[in-house]
């Protein structure tokens, strides 16, 4: 298997956008390219601001091209959780925030004309045991009661592969190439108007006087406003919030092409992407070129400023344990690549905006469901940033000036709760 430490999913783009030398003045600058940032800026041209981006790489570099290509209605804590700890009102407007999202992200291929692969099949939170089985009951009355379009499915009916049980069926989204989708957009970003960077990373930002001041290394950007939209990397500029972000990194696999009727023999005759309910999901999904892709498990976290990285090898490895457990017909097929990327999680696991300074808003709308959530927010923050009041969507993942606690996401609780999702299968074993 090869270890690979870029996104599997397409090759980068044959030519970068010149990096910005000398100083320049725009009305808004967003910093960072990933769908967050392309959204935000997509969104500032149109309405005829004078927007610069700049990306510390080429637009799409981050997890936006690397992620395993689930548009998914979900929130990245545990819907049962979340029915415990927030209020219904508050609930009901996450998941409508969520939703909306999926709505926002689909309706951009159309717009934007981007040939991704897309296909509206609905993802299963899917149960490996009777005890996630149960688990997924009361998710989808959780979710229900939120006003999700999502509902509890047997396996059989769902056309899940044998071994998983049933589990919650999100009644919209479904799954694309990433690769491909950022490299759209990222050309509709380019022939919008906006004036990219690439291979600009801002290295430092400063708020006074009523003008924002970003430095970078051969020049500078003088602009009214700001977006942060830096994801995992937020760490990397002082002014962002403290505490904002716990880098973590997440990997995935890709196999060799399976025959189709593999997986008809299997069960898998929906092809329905899945992700388990354990503590740290495993994601399942059958690609366009007929390969599975599969991945998460184990997460590790790390420190700003971020190495470009491919899996460790050992993580790479449990995730091919992984597969081969829960697919043990599809055994002999081989794993060809591995990559990852990282992601930003933030201390609530919810995604979350708000206001850097006077004239810098923030965005980390991710912990590894933000692919639809992060572009979506980027749209919102821009209208917000450009004088429009506060959207209902964005009011519900509104932080306004507050501060972070410490994240209790540590490398210790990772391996902790990847230990715990293992010694809950080996009892699901003993008690099938
Ligand atoms: C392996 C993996 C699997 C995932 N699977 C899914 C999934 O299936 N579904 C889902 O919804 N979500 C998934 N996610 C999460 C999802 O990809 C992210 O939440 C989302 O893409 C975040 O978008 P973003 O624009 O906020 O950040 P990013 O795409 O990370 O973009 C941030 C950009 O900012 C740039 N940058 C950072 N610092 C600076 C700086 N100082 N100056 C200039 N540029 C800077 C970076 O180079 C990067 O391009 C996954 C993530 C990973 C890594």
């Amino acid at each position: 298997m090869k270890l690979i430490h870029e996104t599997g999913w397409a090759e980068p783009p044959s030519t970068a956008e010149q990096h910005l030398t000398g100083d320049i003045d725009c009305e808004v600058v967003v910093i960072g390219g990933g769908g967050g940032g392309m959204s935000a800026a997509l969104r500032l041209a149109e309405k005829g601001v004078d927007v610069v981006l700049l990306e510390g790489q080429t637009l799409g570099w981050g997890a936006s091209s690397r992620n395993a290509g689930y548009i998914t209605n979900s929130i990245a804590a545990d819907p049962e959780m979340l029915g415990l700890m927030l209020k219904p009102e508050r609930l009901r407007n996450l998941y409508q925030f969520a939703e909306n999202a999926v709505h926002f992200a689909t309706d951009a291929i159309g717009h934007h004309g981007i040939d991704c692969g897309y296909q509206q099949e609905g993802i299963v939170m899917a149960a490996v045991s009777k005890g996630q089985l149960r688990h997924a009951r009361r998710n989808a009355k959780v979710m229900a009661d939120a006003g999700s379009s999502a509902k509890f499915v047997e396996g059989r009916e769902a056309g899940l592969p044998e071994g998983f049980l049933g589990g919650v069926r999100e009644g919209v989204g479904g799954t694309l190439n990433p690769g491909e989708f950022t490299l759209g957009l990222r050309a509709a970003t380019i022939a919008s108007g906006v004036r990219v960077y690439e291979h600009t990373p801002a290295l430092d930002l400063t708020d006074t006087c009523g003008e924002v001041r970003v430095k970078t290394p051969s020049g500078r950007v003088r602009a009214r406003k700001a977006l942060l939209t830096t994801n995992a990397y937020s760490a990397d500029l002082s002014s962002a919030p403290r505490n904002l972000a716990t880098p973590v990194w997440t990997s995935l696999v890709e196999t060799e092409p399976v025959a189709p009727e593999r997986l008809d023999d299997i069960g898998w005759t929906s092809r329905a992407p899945m992700v388990t309910l354990h503590m740290i999901l495993e994601s399942y999904r059958v690609t366009p070129r007929g390969t599975i892709v599969f991945g998460t498990r184990r997460l590790q976290t790390g420190r700003n400023p971020l190495p470009h990285r491919t899996p460790a090898p050992n993580v790479a490895d449990d995730l091919v344990r992984g597969f081969r457990e829960r697919f043990p017909g599809l055994r002999d097929i081989k794993p060809q690549k591995a990559w990852g990327g990282w992601i930003g999680m933030s201390s609530t696991w919810l995604p979350v905006v708000g206001e850097a300074s006077d004239n810098v808003l923030y965005s980390l709308a991710c912990n590894g469901h933000g692919f639809a959530q992060a572009q979506y927010v980027g749209h919102l923050l821009a209208d917000r940033i450009s004088g429009a009041p506060l959207h209902e969507d964005l009011a519900a993942i509104w932080h306004g000036r507050k501060g972070f606690s410490p994240s209790l996401v540590g490398g210790a609780v990772l391996h902790a709760a990847w230990l715990a999702d293992r010694a809950s299968d080996r009892l699901a074993a003993l008690t099938k």
